[in-house]
Parts: C-alpha cells; sequence; structure tokens
C-alpha cells in the first residue's frame, strides 16, 4: 500500500493527460492535484501552489471530446496596499471542446485541437487559460486595508503611526506654500 494520496502525482503533465481509449465505454471521470502548476503550465500570472482538477471527459458531436469539470487554486500574494502575505484563492468551472484541428477556428473560445487518432487529451491549454482568466489582478487582504503609511512606511493595520494627517486638502496646500517661502521663518534658521 502506497502512503501517497490517491489524487497526488509526481507528473503533474502525465495526470493531465487523459487516456481516451474507455471513453466509447461512457464519461471517463479524473480528479487531481498539481503542486507545481508552474512547471507543467509554464507562466502563470500568480504563484499557485496547488491546482485541484476535476473533470469529466465525453464525447460530443462527430469526432469531438468535451471535458469539463472544475478548477480550484491557491497562491500566497503581497496585498496591494499593506505588502502583507495574503492568500489568494480561485475557484472555477470550467468546460472545453476538442475537436479535430482542421476544425478549431483560431481565436473560438473554448476550443481545442485533438489530433485525430491521437489516444489522449491534454488538459494543460484549458487549464492554463482558466487561471489567467480568474487569477485576480488586484489583491487586497481585507477591502477596507489601510494600506502603508505613505511618510514613515507603518503598516496601519497593526497601529496607527505618529505622522502627522497628510490630506490633499487646500488649506494644508496653504500651509506648503508658506513653509516653502523664503521670505518667512525656516527650521534651522537661527536668528
Ligand atoms: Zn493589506
Ligand atoms: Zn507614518
Amino acid at each position: 500500500m502506497s502512503p501517497r494520496r490517491a489524487s497526488a502525482s509526481p507528473d503533474p503533465a502525465e495526470s493531465a493527460r487523459i487516456g481516451l481509449a474507455g471513453l466509447d465505454a461512457g464519461p471517463i471521470e479524473r480528479a487531481f492535484r498539481v503542486e507545481a502548476p508552474g512547471e507543467w503550465l509554464g507562466a502563470l500570472p500568480l504563484p499557485f501552489e496547488d491546482v485541484d482538477i476535476e473533470v469529466e471527459v465525453r464525447r460530443a458531436d462527430g469526432a469531438a471530446v468535451r471535458a469539463r469539470g472544475t478548477l480550484g487554486a491557491r497562491a500566497m500574494v503581497e496585498c496591494r496596499r499593506c505588502l502583507e502575505p495574503t492568500r489568494v484563492r480561485v475557484r472555477a468551472k470550467w468546460d472545453a471542446l476538442y475537436r479535430p484541428p482542421d476544425r478549431v477556428t483560431p481565436g473560438e473560445e473554448g476550443v481545442w485541437a485533438l489530433e485525430a487518432g491521437s489516444g489522449e487529451l491534454d488538459l494543460a491549454g484549458p487549464i492554463r487559460e482558466e487561471l489567467w482568466v480568474h487569477a485576480p489582478t488586484w489583491v487586497e487582504c481585507s477591502r477596507d486595508c489601510p494600506g502603508l503609511c505613505p511618510a514613515c512606511g507603518a503598516g496601519l493595520a497593526e497601529k496607527a503611526c505618529r505622522c502627522p494627517p497628510r490630506e490633499p486638502d487646500a488649506r494644508w496646500a496653504a500651509l506648503e506654500g508658506l513653509r516653502e517661502d523664503p521670505a518667512g521663518a525656516s527650521e534651522g534658521e537661527i536668528p
């Protein structure tokens, strides 16, 4: 008996290629986890750590094969405001149609090429696309993250810093003008 979880595979590229030999007997179902998706899929929008894939493959019209299922992924990313490590989760349903190459129109969404006589389906294309589509571009640790103080860089979620308030306010702008006035008293000038 192997202690390895049934869903984990040492070679993600291999688990994501679904053999089609049994397809005429009915749908093929698989569930597996890819622990290092970057090695499998190349450049991804976030440093995803685990990708869980469930897929059901069945025959479609003509020589087409349909694969659909769910996708779950997670990544640790810096909050755009306070730079704290923030867990990102992606969950999606996906649906891909594989057709012979001569029946694939470039730019057609969700359609992938399957060479005639190919004994297996490669899920890399649709999974890569789903990760790009669903990865958030703006990651925040919370909706009201106060971010960092622009003056001292302190994380304002932890505690308020002692910097004076910096508000884009006309009155403050007027004070700034006074301070920069060479005729006015400036710091360090001792009469
Ligand atoms: Zn934050
Ligand atoms: Zn501060």
